[in-house]
């Protein structure tokens, strides 16, 4: 079972980090050839969803990894991550994949509570500690979506279908319950879990 990391901008290396700990392999897509790898699973990392956008479309890897969120691939985003599989940004005209139906507001916390940490409670993972930097708000998600967690009434973690979508850094954290939770229940990998 390989996990692709989106590897343009942004924390990717934290990512690959956290799942090769769970004993899974990673690769990362820098461009697009990059894509004729086999992988199971996507990651989109934290970062700038800006720059992020920009390059997925110049690189040439954009249309290719829309469609195969479309299509089922299990695919987690955490943070700029989340901005790009948004289905609406309610403050940046900018829209990306919109394989996720949820509206989203970018920098939404404000310069003064830019990044923070938060203890709480995940459905089906258990208590978290939660990093945000810069987050995005989910202020609406279809009622498809499973919302997972919230954080002052705000929406910080949606499941829909496969894709996993978490305002918050996991990967900043030693506690890999989100990525064992993504592995076990999203990309269904059991096997050779430690
Ligand atoms: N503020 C960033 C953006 O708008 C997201 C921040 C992050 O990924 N930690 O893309």
């Amino acid at each position: 079972m390989k996990i692709a990391v989106l590897a343009v901008q942004g924390a990717f290396l934290e990512q690959e980090k956290a799942f090769q700990k769970l004993g899974m392999e990673t690769i990362e897509l820098r461009k697009k050839e990059d894509l004729e790898a086999d992988f199971d699973a996507l990651v989109l990392p934290g970062g700038e969803s800006t720059v992020q956008g920009k390059l997925l479309k110049e690189l040439g890897m954009f249309q290719d990894l829309k469609s195969r969120i479309e299509n089922g691939m299990p695919t987690m985003a955490t943070c700029a991550g989340v901005i790009l599989l948004a289905g609406t940004l309610t403050n940046d005209s900018r829209t990306y994949f919109q394989t996720l139906p949820v509206s989203v507001t970018r920098n939404a916390y404000g310069r003064q509570l830019g990044s923070f940490y938060q203890e709480g409670v995940l459905k089906e993972i258990g208590n978290f500690g939660m990093e945000f930097i810069r987050a995005p708000l989910i202020e609406a998600a279809s009622p498809e979506c499973t919302i997972l967690g919230t954080v002052n009434d705000h929406v910080v973690a949606v499941r829909y279908r496969s894709q996993l979508a978490l305002t918050f850094h996991p990967e900043l954290t030693d506690d890999l319950a989100v990525h064992r939770y993504f592995c076990q229940n999203i990309v269904n990998e059991i096997d050779s879990m430690p």
